[in-house]
């Protein structure tokens, strides 16, 4: 936590912000606003955590997270692409070196074509925690009505460090993760909900996460832009007001949670630094 000391009788803290799961390559951000989402990022001091969501996009990734020193990148491939992927995972090397985290990845049996399977699904997502276990990685999953599965293969691993990105399963998912220490991101989504049954939902998680374990994300910026500096800081104060808690409380929060789940990953060093 950084404080700064403003006159000897004040002291005010200021908080990281931190976007656990953005994606930043051309097939989910447009080029032409590439430049300015850098900047915000720069000037806002934004921990942000790149995700991957196949090879090439993993490869443009981290051509982009060179240009920067807030934008850190995790290697993953989703479970909509299991039927393409799973024949030739022999070939698929995960960049141990290069991420401390694997993103993003997971199940998802709600918006997957057909061809990717459960069966297809699983084996993709063993092939990631297979080198989560033994490298010791940071997990960002996306799980769409496949929490049991999840949660029962998650259980047969020994991985610590996991997140749940923009998860709305069930209430019962997100106790049963949160009480075996896992991290839940709050999408901005919630600020527009599809429709009242989603606002439902997303109102009753964001009170139920733990203190402990709630995160931050943008996931994507909308077409018609906004900055993520803008994204995070409405989502934030919308948490907190839905919370009954203080913004900078909440804040704060999330930054103390960021900076427990990702210290100890050695390539991540870096960006743990500064939210020390
Ligand atoms: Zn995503």
């Amino acid at each position: 936590m950084l404080f700064t000391e403003t006159s000897s009788y004040e002291v005010r803290v200021i908080f990281v912000l931190v976007d656990m799961h953005f994606h930043i390559d051309s097939r989910w951000h447009k080029v032409e606003h590439l430049e300015q989402t850098l900047n915000d990022i720069k000037e806002n001091r934004i921990i942000v955590a790149g995700q991957a969501t196949d090879v090439p996009s993993y490869n443009e990734l981290i051509n982009i997270v060179k240009r920067s020193d807030y934008i850190f990148p995790a290697f993953g491939i989703l479970p909509w692409y299991a039927h393409d992927v799973v024949p030739k995972l022999d070939s698929i090397d995960i960049p141990v070196n290069e991420v401390g985290m694997l993103g993003e990845i997971g199940l998802d049996y709600l918006y997957s074509p057909p061809e990717a399977t459960p069966e297809l699904q699983k084996a993709l997502f063993e092939f990631f925690l297979q080198a989560a276990e033994r490298h010791d990685m940071i997990l960002n999953l996306h799980v769409r009505g496949a929490s049991d599965d999840t949660l029962a293969i998650l259980a047969s691993y020994n991985v610590n460090r996991v997140i749940l990105h923009s998860h709305t399963d069930s209430l019962e998912s997100i106790k049963e993760a949160t009480d075996r220490g896992y991290y839940i991101t709050v999408n901005p989504v919630v600020l527009n909900p599809s429709d009242d049954g989603r606002r439902k939902i997303h109102t009753a998680i964001i009170k139920a996460i733990p203190e402990d374990f709630i995160l931050s994300e943008v996931d994507t910026v909308p077409l018609d832009y906004e900055p993520p500096s803008k994204i995070l800081r409405k989502l934030i104060d919308y948490m907190a007001d839905l919370r009954k808690i203080k913004t900078d409380d909440l804040s704060s929060t999330i930054h103390a949670n960021s900076l427990r789940l990702l210290k100890g990953a050695p390539t991540l060093n870096q960006y743990v630094k500064l939210l020390e």
